[in-house]
C-alpha cells in the first residue's frame, strides 16, 4: 500500500481511536491507579519504548517523519502527533493525559490538558483567548476574586489593566455571591477565582459562580493549585477551565516550574470559534500556544508526572499535619488569628465542607496551606512576626508551597510585595500574615519548631 496522505490520515484515525479506548479504560480506575499509570501501558512500552516500565523522556525538539505525506498529515494536525516540542511532546503528553483524568475523576466528563512553562503562563494561556478583539463586545472586562496569588494579581492588575487597559473588576469577599453578581455584565469575558486562595485560603461557591457566569454566556476559570485534584475538582463542579501551578503540590518534591490548564469539552463562551469551545486545551495548544511559545521542558513534565503518582497520599498526610498545626496555633496566646478551611472558626467552613473532600476517602480534608496572623503591638507592625519567622529552624524560610518539606513565608515582604499596600489590603494580606505550607514530616516536629520560634517573641 502506498503511504500517501490518505494512508496517514487513516493511521491517525486508528491512533485516535486507540487513545480514546485507553482513556475509557483509565476512567474506570480509582484515583491512585490513574495517578500511577495514566495512559502508559505495556503495549505502549513494548511497541515504542524498549519495554521501559517508566514513561520515556523525549528531549528531542522535533519529530522525524517517514515521508512527505506523513509530514503533511502531521503538520496539518490530521493525525495525533507531536511535530515540535514547542507544540507538543510525547513525555509531556503522558502528564497532560493523567492530569485530564484526575481533574475529572469520579465523573464521565471528558477533558483535555495543556502543560505550560509555569503556573503564570498557564493563567495567561487560559485567559488570552477570551480577550481577543470582538466588535460585538468592544469594552471587555473580567471579574476576578481579589484573593489570588500575588503573581496573578500582578498579571491582571499591571499587565492587563495598567499596560493594556483591560477593565479588571475585583471581588473582595469571594465567599459572598452578591459581589460577583454586581460586577458581571454583558461585556464580561470570563470569571476567575482561586480555590482556596494563596495565602489567606479564601474560597467561593464554585457551582454558584459557574452558574452565574454561564447565565452570562461566559466561562469560569479556577486556579485550584492549593487544593489539587485530590481534594477539589472544579471541572466536575461547573467550572470550564482549571489551572494549576504544578510547581507546587502536584510536583511536591520541588524539582520544576510548570503549569497545567485543563478544560472540559464544550466550554461556555460568547467569544471565540466553535472549534475553540469544543476542545479549548487542544485548540489552544495547536494555535495560540504554538505561536506564543510558553512550552514546558519535557524533563520537568517527567519529574512532575513522577510526583503526581503519590499526590493523594501526600495531600492526606499534609492535610492531617496542617489541621494539627492550625489547631495548635489557633490556641496559642501569641497568635491573633489562623485562617484554615478546616477550623470551625473559619468563616466559610460549611462551604469548605461542601467542596473539599479527599478522593476515594469520603472525608473532608482541607489541604496543606494555612495563614497565621502573629500578635503585634499595632496593626502596621511586623516586629513579632519577624522575630518568630527568623527563629524557625527546621521550617524553611522561602516563597514556596505544596512541598514535602514545611515552608513558611511572610507574604507582605515576599509573594505579595510587588502589589503594594493598597493591593495587599484588597487581598486581606497584613504585615503579620505568615503562610505556612505543611510538609510530610511528623506533625510533632513541625509543631515543636513553631513552638520554639514563638518563644522568641517576648
Ligand atoms: C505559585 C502559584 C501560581 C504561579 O505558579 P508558578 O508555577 O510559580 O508560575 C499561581 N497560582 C497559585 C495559587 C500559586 O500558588
Amino acid at each position: 500500500m502506498e503511504k500517501d496522505l490518505a494512508y496517514w490520515i487513516e493511521r491517525g484515525k486508528e491512533m485516535s481511536a486507540n487513545r480514546q479506548a485507553r482513556i475509557g479504560k483509565a476512567k474506570k480506575w480509582k484515583f491512585d491507579t490513574i495517578a500511577t499509570h495514566g495512559l502508559y501501558d505495556a503495549n505502549e512500552a513494548l511497541s515504542l519504548n524498549n519495554g521501559s516500565i517508566m514513561e520515556p523522556v523525549y528531549l528531542s525538539p522535533a519529530q522525524a517523519y517517514e515521508n512527505s505525506a506523513e509530514m503533511e498529515a502531521g503538520l496539518s494536525y490530521q493525525m495525533p502527533n507531536w511535530c515540535y516540542s514547542r507544540i507538543a511532546n510525547p513525555t509531556t503528553y503522558f502528564l497532560e493525559e493523567t492530569s485530564a483524568l484526575l481533574e475529572t475523576y469520579g465523573t464521565d466528563i471528558r477533558a483535555t490538558c495543556l502543560a505550560t512553562a509555569s503556573g503564570m503562563s498557564a493563567i495567561r494561556t487560559a485567559t488570552d483567548p477570551f480577550l481577543i478583539y470582538d466588535k460585538k463586545f468592544p469594552n471587555p472586562n473580567i471579574v476576578t476574586s481579589a484573593k489570588v496569588y500575588g503573581g496573578t494579581f500582578q498579571q491582571f492588575q499591571v499587565r492587563r489593566h495598567q499596560e493594556q487597559g483591560l477593565d479588571v473588576r475585583w471581588v473582595k469577599e469571594p465567599e459572598k455571591m452578591d459581589e460577583w453578581q454586581n460586577l458581571i455584565n454583558e461585556n464580561t469575558r470570563f470569571v476567575y477565582g482561586e480555590f482556596p486562595s494563596n495565602p489567606t485560603v479564601g474560597i467561593f461557591d464554585i457551582s454558584k459562580v459557574a452558574e452565574l457566569a454561564h447565565n452570562f454566556g461566559i466561562p469560569l476559570i479556577v486556579d485550584a493549585t492549593c487544593a489539587s485534584p485530590a481534594l477539589t475538582r472544579p471541572l466536575t463542579l461547573g467550572a470550564d477551565i482549571v489551572v494549576q501551578s504544578a510547581s507546587k503540590v502536584m510536583g511536591g518534591s520541588g524539582t520544576s516550574i510548570i503549569g497545567l490548564l485543563t478544560s472540559k469539552a464544550n466550554i461556555i463562551s460568547k467569544i471565540g470559534s466553535e472549534e475553540m469551545k469544543q476542545d479549548f486545551c487542544t485548540w489552544t495548544k495547536l494555535w495560540p500556544f504554538r505561536d506564543n511559545g510558553p512550552a514546558v521542558n519535557p524533563m520537568a513534565a517527567f519529574m512532575t508526572l513522577n510526583d503526581l503518582r503519590t499526590l493523594r497520599m501526600r495531600i492526606e498526610k499534609m492535610s492531617h499535619n496542617t489541621m494539627l498545626v492550625a489547631k495548635y496555633l489557633e490556641n496559642h496566646p501569641k497568635i491573633d488569628r489562623v485562617h484554615y478551611p478546616g477550623l470551625k472558626s473559619y468563616k466559610a467552613h460549611d462551604l469548605a465542607n461542601k467542596y473539599m473532600e479527599l478522593a476515594d476517602n469520603g472525608k473532608n480534608m482541607y489541604g496543606y496551606m494555612l495563614a497565621a496572623e502573629i500578635k503585634e503591638k499595632s496593626s502596621d507592625s511586623s516586629e513579632n512576626s519577624r522575630k518568630f519567622y527568623d527563629a524557625l529552624k527546621m521550617t524553611w524560610r522561602a516563597t514556596d508551597l505544596g512541598r514535602v518539606k514545611t515552608v513558611a513565608t511572610l507574604n507582605a515582604i515576599s509573594t505579595h510585595q510587588q502589589q503594594g499596600e493598597e493591593g495587599r489590603a484588597i487581598a486581606s494580606i497584613k504585615p503579620n500574615t505568615c503562610r505556612i505550607s505543611c510538609g510530610i514530616e511528623h506533625a510533632n516536629d513541625i509543631i515543636t519548631d513553631l513552638e520554639k520560634a514563638l518563644e522568641k517573641i517576648e
